[in-house]
Formats: C-alpha cells, sequence, structure tokens
C-alpha cells in the first residue's frame, strides 16, 4: 500500500460512488454505434433540448468566459427572489441542486448524527450522509410513496436532516400535501427538513403544495429547485435552495467562492422568462407519460403512475432488460440500487424517442 491509500481517511475508501446514466457517447463507443443513434432516457433529462431563451444567452455570454462569474449571483438572485416572492437573501445558489445537497451535509452531519429518507429516494442523500461518516435511516416507503408517518417515526435526538424528494425520484410519486403540513409542524427543534423538488416545474400549479411558504413562516425547511430539468439545463449545473436567511448564511460559509458558473448565471436568468417553453416541456411530459401508460397497459406491466418526467416500470430483470435495451440503442436506468431488481426506469422523450422505447421494448421482452 502506498502512501495514496495509507495515508488517506479510513472511511473515504469505503464510501460508493454515484452510478450516473450512462452518456450517449460512451454506449455508442461501447457497442459500435454512430451516436446519433442512441437515444438516452435514462437520466431524465429535457428531451427538448435547453430553453431557446438559454440558448441565446450562452452564445452571448460565451465571450466573457475570461472573467470570473458574478460570485453574488447578483441578476438571477434578484429575478428568482421576485419570482418566487422572498428576500434575496433567501437564495442560495449551487453546481446543481446536488451540490447543495452536499454542502447541507457539510453543515449538519458529523459522525453520531443520521438523516432519515426513505428506502426508495434519491440516492445522493444516502451517499451524502455516508460522506460526513452520519448514518442513513432508511424508511420503507407505502405504495411507492414515502410513508411520511413512518419516516416521523423514525426520528431520533441525532437526527438532523430529513430529506424528501417531492416529486421522488425514481418512483415519480407526489406527497399528499396535508399530509406534508402535518409532517413539516410535527418536526422536533433539531430536525431540519430538505424538499427536494427538482421535477416541481412539470407538476400543475395548483397541485403543488406550497413549500416557500413553510420559509416564509418560519420552518425549519429547505427547498431544493434545480435547472436541469423542465428548463433543460442539466450539463450547466444550477440549482438554488430557498430557505430562511441564516440558512443561507451558512451555506454560503461553506461553499467554494466561484460554486456556479457564469455561463449557466446567464442561461438560467434567461431560462427563467420562458414560460413558453416550460409549457412546452410540461405537455411534452404529459403526453409521454400517457401514451406509455397506455403502451404498458397493453403489454401488461405493471408501471407507477408519475407525475415527473420518468416512470417506473416493472419489466423484471431490470438490469438485463436494460442491457438488451442498449443493445437496440436504447438507453434506460436500471433500479436495482434503489432495491428494485425487477424495475427499470425510462425518461420521457419526444414523441418519436418513446415510440423508438416502446418497440425496442417489445422486441427485449419478446
Ligand atoms: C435530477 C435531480 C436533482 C437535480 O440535480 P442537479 O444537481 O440540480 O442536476 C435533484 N434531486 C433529484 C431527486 C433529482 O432527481
Amino acid at each position: 500500500m502506498t502512501a495514496i491509500t495509507k495515508s488517506a481517511k479510513p472511511y473515504v475508501a469505503r464510501l460508493s460512488t454515484y452510478q450516473p446514466g450512462r452518456p450517449i457517447e460512451e454506449v455508442a463507443r461501447e457497442l459500435g454505434f454512430d451516436p446519433n443513434e442512441v437515444i438516452k432516457l435514462a437520466s431524465n433529462e429535457n428531451a427538448l433540448g435547453p430553453s431557446p431563451r438559454a440558448l441565446e444567452a450562452m452564445r452571448q455570454s460565451a465571450p466573457k468566459m475570461h472573467l470570473y462569474p458574478d460570485g453574488d449571483t447578483f441578476y438571477l438572485r434578484q429575478a428568482l427572489a421576485k419570482k418566487n416572492g422572498v428576500k434575496e437573501g433567501q437564495l442560495f445558489f449551487g453546481h446543481g441542486s446536488n451540490e447543495i445537497i452536499a454542502l447541507l451535509g457539510h453543515v449538519y452531519l458529523e459522525k453520531g448524527t443520521n438523516v432519515v429518507a426513505s428506502q426508495t429516494a434519491f440516492v445522493v442523500y444516502k451517499l451524502v450522509a455516508a460522506l460526513y461518516e452520519a448514518d442513513c435511516i432508511e424508511v420503507p416507503m407505502r405504495n411507492f410513496t414515502h410513508d411520511l408517518d413512518t419516516m416521523r417515526e423514525a426520528i431520533t435526538p441525532q437526527t438532523r436532516l430529513v430529506f424528501i424528494a417531492n416529486p421522488n425520484n425514481p418512483t415519480g410519486t407526489v406527497v399528499d400535501n396535508a399530509a406534508l403540513d402535518r409532517f413539516i409542524a410535527s418536526l422536533p427543534p433539531h430536525v431540519v427538513c430538505v424538499l427536494d423538488e427538482a421535477y416541481i416545474e412539470l407538476m400543475p400549479p395548483e397541485k403543488r403544495p406550497d413549500s416557500i411558504g413553510y420559509v416564509r413562516n418560519g420552518k425549519p425547511v429547505y427547498v431544493l429547485r434545480t435547472f436541469s430539468k423542465a428548463y433543460g439545463l442539466a450539463g450547466l449545473r444550477i440549482g438554488y435552495a430557498i430557505a430562511a436567511e441564516d440558512g443561507v448564511s451558512l451555506l454560503h460559509r461553506v461553499r467554494q467562492p466561484f460554486n456556479v458558473n457564469a455561463m449557466a448565471q446567464a442561461a438560467a436568468l434567461a431560462a427563467l422568462d420562458d414560460d413558453a417553453f416550460v409549457t412546452k416541456t410540461r405537455k411534452m411530459t404529459l403526453d409521454g407519460l400517457a401514451y406509455l401508460a397506455g403502451e404498458f397497459k397493453k403489454l401488461g406491466l405493471p408501471f407507477v403512475p408519475s407525475s415527473a418526467n420518468f416512470v417506473l416500470v416493472k419489466t423484471g430483470k431490470g438490469r438485463e432488460v436494460c442491457a438488451a435495451l442498449q443493445r437496440r440503442k436504447v438507453i434506460a436506468r436500471p433500479v436495482d440500487p434503489y432495491g428494485l431488481p425487477e424495475y427499470i426506469r425510462v425518461t420521457v422523450g419526444t414523441t418519436a424517442e418513446n415510440a423508438v422505447f416502446i418497440s425496442a421494448l417489445k422486441k427485449v421482452l419478446a
């Protein structure tokens, strides 16, 4: 063993790494395909591409990329504060909302503490807990949905964070808004709730919980949002938290000086006004979900009704089915790391992509 391994903190070598959906280029290279023929429905990206307004803003910002970004994210902060009716000091920006999840770990977690999350919640919560040597108490879901009562009962004196993705990834389910109100109201004073709303823009406005209301009313909540999904900017890496000013101030202490790049700031600011694009994305998503549901029913495949831009479907042997789909130029996601070896998760694509996926699936299952 060399010094490289020997002098490292022992627990680091035991951490697991996040397994992302496979990139198109990698699969194409491995299987000898033209990358243009491969479709990726594995990471819940926006099949429409980036918001056109964001694309134009990126082009315009490109010549200024020799300059460091605005470390304070001034213009985007102002615009988002106005849009959400919160103070500018109640917003925090990150290199994707994933970075903010890790920074929350930095602020709240250490050895001897724990987080509470659903067994089938976004896997990053568990990885971040391990990163700070905290335990993760995993609560079984009920009907693929967060079981808030059991999550509440799972809280111990050592619990610091409770993670609720709503809609949840990989199940696509949402919690009942009244049940969420009761859950937030019932939190003991040593626990903070992280409401991860990565897919919230895809939900009809009247069905969304008043999550920002929790922040306005002084509840111990961090609301996480992202430009990766509805706005089609996953590659740029930009997300944000809405929280009490003292929470935002804690996050500033643990971030790096320029954690949000300049092109991402410009693109996000432009995307924010692109209501037409978000509306189009929502329509594509709803149409795609309806189409997939219909096809799954015809095939007799059980699936979990989704409020996000992906769906969990029970094909049996998820890993093998994903490998076989890949040989037919479709990348979907096995979900055995989430304890669902019989299922796959497929992202809603364009009408054409969805049809290619269904046709490939039929051949794979035949
Ligand atoms: C996609 C996703 C995110 C977004 O991550 P970014 O780092 O903002 O790209 C966050 N949480 C969940 C549950 C997700 O599925």
